[in-house]
């Protein structure tokens, strides 16, 4: 896992999402990680270790 993932970040799944994007913003951290996908809207809701595990890099601006 990269770095500490906050709020308002956007981060790229290992996985791609039903809906063919694999970009998610987060929306809340803590204990559960909370992020919206880019593509669909869609929001889940992960327990951190779990969320840490699916993300494959966090996409910050300066890189994108
Ligand atoms: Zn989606």
């Amino acid at each position: 896992m990269p770095d500490e993932i906050q709020v308002g970040d956007v981060v790229q799944m290992r996985k791609t999402h039903a809906c063919g994007a694999d970009r998610w913003r987060v929306y809340r951290v803590g204990a559960d990680m909370g992020a919206r996908c880019l593509g669909c809207g869609r929001r889940i809701m992960l327990p951190r270790r779990k969320f840490e595990r699916a993300v494959k890099r966090i996409v910050r601006d300066a890189n994108d």
